[in-house]
């Protein structure tokens, strides 16, 4: 079996992704750049390219079956198996006024949406690269979600949040839920999947607001990434350690 490790992330062709395949290149990883437009997804390949990286462009759209199915196909043809799987594509959705998403108010295409991408993506991809992760020694699955999934912050009046997101900061929540599940059931084996949270991060997503960087956002997905055998599974988890549920 070959050393080099392969990654896939998905939404690599900027902010925290771009960073994840970046620092996983840099660790000697080959890097699949998992991104929906071509020309974003060839500049970022290039970039990478430019670092130093070794990266290959994967064309993914998170929501589709069939570019999911055809990317599974591509992974296959260029490295044979999948090591690291970081499933980083992610949404808001709409936001209203001072990017609040008001619950009462929210319009439901808005949830289905954020949903689709945020968790059903997750599983979708995760589980078109399923047997090319199971032909790796030791498979990791990092899925990026977010503080504001942690309900237990959420619920606490003391902890400072930020505004009410009832579309995205719940599904965060459910990816939390899938990932304990994903968890569990692949307990006793080397497979090993948990939840990283990047903290407040400047990129496109929070219009570049944010006192992290994205390298500093990207550092517990790819700490995730590439844990011994006996690392940890189905945990939540940001810098500072483990986030509560
Ligand atoms: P970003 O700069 O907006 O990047 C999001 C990435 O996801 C882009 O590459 C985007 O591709 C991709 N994407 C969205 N929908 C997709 C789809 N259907 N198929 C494939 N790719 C898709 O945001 P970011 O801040 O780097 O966020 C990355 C992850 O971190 C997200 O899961 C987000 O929820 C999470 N997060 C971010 C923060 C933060 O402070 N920034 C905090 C907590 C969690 P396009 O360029 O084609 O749109």
């Amino acid at each position: 079996m070959s050393e080099t490790k392969t990654a896939l992330v998905t939404g690599a062709n900027k902010g925290i992704g771009y960073a994840i395949a970046a620092g996983l290149g840099a660790l000697g990883h080959r890097v699949g750049v998992g991104a929906r437009d071509e020309g974003r997804r060839e500049t970022a390949v290039r970039k990478l390219r430019a670092a130093g990286v070794d990266a290959f462009g994967v064309a993914l759209d998170v929501t589709s079956d069939a570019s999911v199915a055809e990317a599974a196909d591509l992974v296959e043809r260029q490295a044979g198996r999948l090591d690291v799987l970081v499933n980083n594509a992610g949404i808001s959705g709409e936001m209203g006024p001072d990017w609040v998403q008001d619950p009462t108010t929210l319009d439901l295409g808005v949830v289905r949406t954020v949903v689709e991408t945020n968790v059903l993506g997750v599983i979708r991809v995760t589980n078109a690269m399923l047997p090319l992760l199971r032909r790796s020694a030791s498979p990791r699955v990092v899925n990026v979600s977010s503080a504001v999934a942690s309900l237990t912050r959420q619920a606490d009046p003391d902890i400072e949040i930020g505004p009410v997101m009832a579309a995205y900061s719940p599904s965060k929540t459910f990816l939390n839920a899938v990932t304990v599940q994903y968890a569990r059931q692949f307990a006793g084996t080397n497979i090993l999947v948990n939840a990283a949270c990047p903290g407040l991060v400047a990129t496109d997503f929070t219009g570049f607001h944010g006192p992290r960087t994205p390298e500093q956002g990207a550092a517990t997905a790819i700490r995730l990434a590439t844990l011994p055998d006996d690392g940890p599974t189905g945990s939540f988890a940001e810098d500072d350690g483990v986030i509560p549920w």
